[in-house]
């Protein structure tokens, strides 16, 4: 199965969709079938979606890479690194992901923020206590997220990640992947320094030469890898001062709504409602004001849970749920987009706008 996926437009009449790789024995008889239905989309010689890496290290490594942040963008980039024999080091701010799962419960039951590890900060960045959900609408055409995806696999995640057209994961389950990719990273040369934090980087001739340590350590690099995410403030408050370009992009901002899973099953599935191939129903809502502005329904998270996101002392929402996604209510965020140059055209850092006016 290449992939599995349904089409409940029409409640009274879901329709399951497989996508089917079929080997012939014979392929003269292949190529004559891929012939006849040349113009027919849904006969297609199976893709190489197979990684191809980029380079290899040379044998002596004179100079390792160093990956700022451990989240999903500094993981991968770290594994792929460590794949083709560059031994990086990662600096991650936050606790290893068990420490960081009872900082995260610390403030959630507790009101204790760790303003240094908590749901956004730490082993696996902001993906670990999430809903895991592994799509988007971004084009894919060399399949590059395939190899997310068999990481994951590699890593313990369910092998339907492989080919549901929704795939997700859930996080009871990432937080024990990230460990598996974790030691695979450490097992190649590779080295995680977690509770250290990059306070500084050093550029000369408009090229990077090394990074500073909020411990007083200097690490020398030409290749730094900054995969730092969306909340690390300082940190782009200090490649900003240091002259490094930074652009402000498009965002949306909102508020989450919950309610009851059932109703959301029996509105899209109707009869169908509970059924286990359909799992629980999600939707996506979007409406066009006369102003010119969207408003809609991003990151709706099945059977999941509203948790407190906050990485310093601001109201933060977000939304996750386990692999199972049987809890009671579904959840999701209303947001509406945001637009740099009409909204905040002066500065790209938008706080320090705010700040400075
Ligand atoms: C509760 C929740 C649910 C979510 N659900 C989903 C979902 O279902 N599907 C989905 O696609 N997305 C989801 N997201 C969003 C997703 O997690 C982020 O888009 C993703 O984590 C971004 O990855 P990243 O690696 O770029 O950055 P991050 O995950 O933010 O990781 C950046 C890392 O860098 C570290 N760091 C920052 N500054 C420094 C520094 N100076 N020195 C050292 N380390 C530093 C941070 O501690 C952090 O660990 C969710 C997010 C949250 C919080």
């Amino acid at each position: 199965m290449f992939k599995r996926g349904y089409d409940a437009r029409n409640k009274r009449n879901i329709q399951l969709i497989y996508t089917l790789d079929i080997t012939l024995t014979d392929s003269d008889l292949t190529n004559d079938l891929l012939v006849q239905f040349e113009s027919d989309n849904h006969v297609k010689a199976t893709p190489d979606t197979s990684y191809k890496y980029v380079g290899a290290a040379p044998e002596h490594l004179t100079e390792r890479p160093v990956v700022i942040g451990f989240g999903p963008c500094g993981l991968l980039a770290a594994l792929t690194l460590a794949q083709m024999g560059f031994k990086p080091i990662i600096i991650e701010r936050g606790n290893e992901v068990r420490q960081r799962t009872k900082d995260t419960f610390g403030f959630w039951r507790q009101r204790k923020l760790n303003t240094e590890s908590n749901v956004q900060f730490g082993e696996g960045g902001a993906g670990t206590f999430s809903d895991g959900k592994l799509y988007s609408q971004v084009k894919d055409p060399n399949h590059y997220g395939r190899k997310v995806m068999t990481e994951f696999v590699k890593a313990g995640a369910p092998e339907e990640i492989l080919f549901v057209s929704k795939p997700h994961i859930g996080t009871y389950k990432l937080v024990t992947m990230v460990e598996k990719m974790r030691a695979e990273i450490i097992a190649l040369g590779g080295e995680v320094r977690f509770a250290t934090r990059v306070d500084d980087l050093h550029i000369t001739d408009s090229k990077v030469t090394g990074v500073t340590l909020n411990t007083g350590e200097t690490l020398k690099t030409n290749h730094v890898v900054l995969a730092v995410g969306h909340s690390a403030r300082d940190t782009f408050q200090m490649i900003y001062d240091k002259g490094v370009y930074v652009e402000a992009k498009p965002f949306s901002i909102g508020f989450r709504i919950e309610h009851k899973q059932s109703t959301i099953d029996q509105a899209r599935f109707g009869d169908n409602a509970g059924n286990e191939i359909l799992g629980a129903a999600d939707y996506k809502l979007v409406h066009h004001c006369k102003n010119g502005r969207s408003v809609y329904s991003f990151c709706m998270c099945p059977g999941g849970t509203v948790v407190a996101a906050a990485s310093e002392g601001r109201v933060v929402t977000n939304g996750m749920s386990q692999y199972s996604r049987n809890e009671r209510n579904a959840n999701s965020a209303i947001v509406v987009g945001i637009d740099p140059e009409q909204d905040y055209p002066n500065h790209p850092l938008l706080v320090s706008n705010y700040k400075d006016n």
